[in-house]
């Protein structure tokens, strides 16, 4: 599944049980919190075998928000993609 159709049905699934938040600082807020849970499965010594789990959770929240914001996830990764490659190192030795 492409991230643009992840992210739509994501949204249409948060939509129908009427969980969709008022702001975008709100869903950025749960994003943050998804963000705390992965870094609590990473507390031993190797990630737990929820931390893949946590790391979706976080893709979710960024997709759904993204399409909520009429945002296309998916050209917007491959224009960054681009950027980062044409700015090379930056100066750091590889
Ligand atoms: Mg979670």
């Amino acid at each position: 599944m492409q991230i643009n159709e992840i992210a739509e049905k994501q949204f249409d699934w948060v939509e129908r049980m009427g969980w969709h938040n008022k702001t975008v600082l709100e869903a950025l807020a749960l994003v943050a919190s998804e963000v705390g849970e992965a870094v609590n499965e990473c507390r031993g010594e190797a990630p737990t075998q929820e931390f893949g789990t946590e790391l979706a959770d976080i893709i979710l929240r960024v997709a759904d928000l993204a399409h909520w914001q009429g945002i296309d996830l998916s050209a917007m990764i491959a224009a960054k993609m681009e950027l980062n490659e044409a700015r090379g190192t930056r100066g750091r030795r590889i």
